[in-house]
């Protein structure tokens, strides 16, 4: 472990995701490990996530969750090392349908302005059959494909089978998620549960501490409701350690990437 200083000196690591908050769930530790070693990580955010939950009232005076939650991406970026972060205004709850042509074109003309060696995105299950991470997988999907041989690698990434459960069940010893729990109105076991099987892991524990702080930016999403809110940091690194890829089978000539963070090849 961190044994990659500078391994990505002068690599540029393009995440594209649908909400804020998805970049610190799906890859927080990866992208901090990739800008320790030395990479520009870019963020593409394709909505403000304005329908989301909000903890507390207080923290949205004026009602405009959009405007806080993007504050609070900015927070989070920060804490993960994520240099350049851009927040597009698509509607959140409708990103498979709504704007198809234009956050097609924004997302190629992202990877035409940063030249990423490579794009971090949801795979086909959206983590757990969220349409608006469908819709993402979607676009960034075909608009990496529209690059033809010079397409960089794209990586598909997903949450270890049970990851989430194993949260709620910590939460509940902290005195926190009742049995029953969800998240955001989801089962935890729908999490992951319908990805394939990933090509390889990466081991993220030393940096689940500030993906952890990072989750914790999001602090509308982070009430008490939330059990992620109730687990500690002795907990982030056996909880938030570990994240999964898969490289999208597209034909990039593209140099491997990701790869070099592989922990091990994934048995399941
Ligand atoms: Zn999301």
């Amino acid at each position: 472990m961190g044994g990659d200083p500078r391994a990505l000196a002068g690599r540029t690591i393009l995440a594209v995701f649908a909400h804020p908050d998805d970049e610190s769930l799906a890859c927080g530790g990866t992208l901090a490990r990739a800008a320790d070693a030395g990479a520009r990580v870019v963020l593409l955010c394709a909505s403000r996530g304005e329908r989301g939950s909000i903890s507390d009232p207080s923290l949205v005076p004026d009602g405009d969750l959009g405007r806080v939650r993007a504050h609070e991406l900015r927070d989070a970026a920060a804490t993960l090392g994520i240099a350049e972060v851009t927040i597009l205004d698509h509607p959140d709850g409708d990103l498979r349908w709504a704007h198809v042509p234009e956050l097609h074109a924004e997302i190629v003309t992202t990877i035409e302005r940063c030249r990423p060696d490579a794009i971090i995105t949801f795979g086909e299950d959206g983590l757990y059959w969220h349409l608006d991470h469908i819709g993402i997988h979607e676009r960034t999907y075909t608009a990496v494909l529209s690059f033809g041989a010079a397409a960089p690698p794209l990586y598909y990434v997903t949450l270890p089978k049970g990851a989430m459960r194993d949260i709620v069940e910590a939460a509940h010893e902290r005195g926190g998620a009742p049995h029953g729990s969800s998240f955001w109105g989801i089962a935890p076991d729908a999490f992951g549960d319908a990805a394939k099987p990933p090509d390889f892991v990466v081991d993220v524990r030393e940096w689940a501490g500030r993906k952890l702080a990072a989750l914790r930016c999001h602090r509308t999403q982070m009430g008490r409701h939330n059990p992620i809110a109730w687990i500690e940091e002795a907990d982030a690194r056996r909880l938030l350690g570990f994240e999964l890829f898969r490289r999208a089978p597209i034909a990039s000539t593209g140099a491997a990437v990701l790869e070099q963070f592989a922990d091990r090849v994934a048995s399941t």
